[in-house]
């Protein structure tokens, strides 16, 4: 596929115009401007994309998600955050089975999709299904089941230890599209001894760990009466950062934190929508990136959003930021999209993606800028995290497979999936009213 004459931005955040992109196979093939080789090549091109009007850009990494929450979307308004887990979610999902999680994984998927995302970092339970929605969308994503438990857990008898095996051993099948992750649901949710050998399992098997870290004030501070110490440093102790980690929201972390997040190399993961909704604060993602730790950016589930749209999350990261420090200059366009694209990817260890460049792999998407509200233009690319939204992408492509275009998805029947997501609200709905 060549996409023709087509805006692009660079890593550096600068817009170029009038470029030609050229994709081979699941790699991107050629960057160049107009007029040179690719124009006359044009001719011969069997599938050209006119890209006038249009910006090309590496697509996004949500790098935090819980993504079969698109089924409890909108169940549980206007509740505290205790009443909104204890009397909808929790009681919601104990009923989920497998097959509504692939159902709730491909509603999310085709979203995302839809949205310009190429991956995402996801955990929750019954993780078999989301991993069959991954692999029969094409869209590519890390993998975990947030572990939880008390002292007396022993790690390989849970279903926990059985889904992550089978993830394992599953996940060499995917073509690479799926990575299986460890995960620790949180501090919170699970014992010192149980955390231990979650530590020892993820080093064995070299896999990467993902968790939720000091997301609300009231679970930091009772692990510093509980245990004398911050969350971060409680779960360093334990040895879960022993292994390349993201951790989520990273809301109340403190001077020494930030320490032992850069020594041990954890990624933090950014989920302004969900933190303002949830009424849980905001984190210091300036202070985050002045530290030299990796920022990322990513959705949370869509019963704390309430949706999955990328582009809206990095703008309010990106306003939240200029806001809070009186700072317009906070963060540049290239600065953000290296948040949810570049860094995402190598958050995933996926070092062959996340960049528009010669010989990295093709996940990318493409913005339609001729709408009025992006009018007149004078950047394209700083119109981005501005004011675009998912609903300007008009294709998203996975290692050089189209998997979203102009509405249409070519790999998910999205009115089976339509139909299911309201079969499983019905059922679940009559379950617990019964
Ligand atoms: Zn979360």
């Amino acid at each position: 596929m060549l996409f023709h004459d087509i805006a692009l931005i660079d890593q550096d955040g600068k817009t170029r115009e009038h470029m030609n992109v050229r994709v081979a196979g699941a790699y991107i093939d050629a960057v160049e401007p107009c007029g040179t080789t690719l124009d006359q090549a044009r001719a011969s091109e069997k599938d050209v994309h006119d890209g006038r009007g249009k910006l090309l850009i590496p697509g996004f990494f949500n790098n935090h998600s819980h993504v079969p929450m698109t089924l409890t979307r909108g169940y549980g308004e206007d509740l505290s955050l205790y009443d909104w887990l204890y009397k909808r979610i929790f009681p919601f999902e104990a009923l989920l089975t497998e097959e509504d999680m692939y159902w709730g994984a491909l509603l999310g998927i085709a979203e995302m999709l839809s949205g310009g995302t190429v991956s995402f970092t996801d955990m929750y339970m019954r993780i078999q299904g989301i991993f069959r929605a991954v692999v029969e969308s094409g869209i590519k994503a890390s993998l975990s089941n947030g572990l939880t438990g008390d002292a007396a857990t022993l790690l390989e008898e849970t279903a926990w230890y059985r889904e992550t095996e089978t993830m394992i051993r599953d996940a060499q099948t995917s073509k690479g599209l799926v990575i299986a992750n460890a995960s620790l649901h949180a501090q919170y949710t699970s014992a010192p001894e149980l955390v231990r050998q979650l530590a020892v399992y993820a080093r064995d098997k070299k896999l990467r760990m993902h968790v939720h870290l000091s997301e609300t004030k009231g679970e930091h501070e009772e692990c510093k009466e509980k245990f004398g110490k911050t969350p971060a440093r409680y779960l360093a102790d334990l040895g879960l950062f022993d292994v390349p980690a993201t951790a989520a929201h990273a809301i109340f972390i403190e001077d020494e934190d930030y320490d032992i997040l850069k020594n041990k190399g954890v990624t933090l993961s950014h989920q302004p929508s969900s933190n303002l909704k949830i009424g849980s604060g905001l984190p210091d993602v300036k202070r985050w990136r002045d530290y030299g730790i990796r920022v990322t950016i990513g959705t949370d589930g869509a019963g704390s959003n309430n949706n999955l749209d990328m582009i809206e999350e990095v703008t309010l990261a990106s306003f939240l930021a200029k806001g809070m420090n009186h700072d317009p200059l906070l963060f540049s366009t290239g600065e953000l999209l290296t948040f949810a694209t570049r860094n995402g990817a190598l958050a995933q260890g996926r070092e062959d993606t996340g960049l528009l460049e010669e010989d990295y792999r093709a996940d990318l998407t493409v913005l339609d800028m001729t709408t009025l509200k992006f009018q007149p233009v004078y950047d394209y690319g700083t119109c981005l995290f501005t004011n675009a939204n998912a609903s300007d992408v008009v294709l998203t492509m996975v290692d050089g497979r189209v998997l979203y275009k102009d509405g249409a998805f070519t790999t998910i029947d999205i009115e089976k999936v339509i139909h299911n997501v309201y079969r499983i609200r019905d059922e679940k709905l009559k379950m617990l009213a019964g």
